[in-house]
């Protein structure tokens, strides 16, 4: 089982944004920008490039709507979307508000985020979600 399936299924805490039957989406514990966000299908593929093409069309779909909810809820110039998954081989999408190119760079981490703030980004986004 994956850390990204142990949060799906309740066994590690997470800030939640969204889901449905087929993804999660959750904030990065370790943000490159506030209000970055994991959006992880309940299915357990390492590589997104592996998933059913069907899928893999349902995932940016649902990526559409959370990127549209984080942009209602933080002031941002676009959302930006990368996949890496060097590090946790489950497939997933990194959502992040942007306001300059600098904003996406994975090399410098938010380390220890205020967990208070990670709360009310992730209760305001989930309330943007339709
Ligand atoms: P990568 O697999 O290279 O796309 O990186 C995995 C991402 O998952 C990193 O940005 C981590 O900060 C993030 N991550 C790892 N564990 C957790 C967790 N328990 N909750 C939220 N995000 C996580």
């Amino acid at each position: 089982m994956t850390i990204f399936s142990k949060i799906m299924a309740g066994e590690i805490p997470c800030y939640k944004v969204a889901e449905n039957d087929e993804f999660f989406a959750f904030l990065d514990i370790n943000p490159v920008n506030w209000g970055h966000t994991l959006v992880v299908p309940r299915q357990e593929t390492d590589y997104i490039f592996d998933l059913d093409p069907e899928h893999l069309g349902r995932m940016a779909k649902f990526s559409q709507r959370v990127a549209k909810a984080i942009r209602k809820a933080i002031p941002c110039r676009k959302v930006g979307v990368t996949v890496l998954g060097l590090e946790v081989p489950h497939a997933h999408i990194h959502l992040v508000p942007l306001q300059q190119e600098g904003d996406m760079n994975f090399s410098h981490k938010i380390s220890d985020p205020d967990p208070k703030r990670m709360a009310e980004l992730a209760e305001a986004i989930a309330s943007n979600f339709e």
